[in-house]
């Protein structure tokens, strides 16, 4: 499916700058259709989080995670 490179695209986008609504809306969509994009955005934050841990860099905000 196309539409998969476009998803985890976007989710990668999310971590460097923020997401349009329209963005959100379609990865919302398309997550609960799709475990290999689900496991990818897993994957992002889980390197996401393991990047701060090491650089002591804390960023505020961001990310939604209100699920
Ligand atoms: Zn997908």
């Amino acid at each position: 499916m196309g539409k998969c490179k476009n998803i985890t695209r976007l989710l990668s986008d999310a971590l460097d700058r923020s997401l349009t609504t329209g963005e959100w809306v379609a990865i919302r969509l398309h997550l609960p259709t799709c475990s290999g994009c689900r496991n990818y955005r897993k994957q992002i934050r889980l390197l996401r989080e393991a990047a701060h841990t090491i650089s002591g860099i804390s960023t505020s905000g961001g990310a939604s995670g209100d699920d």
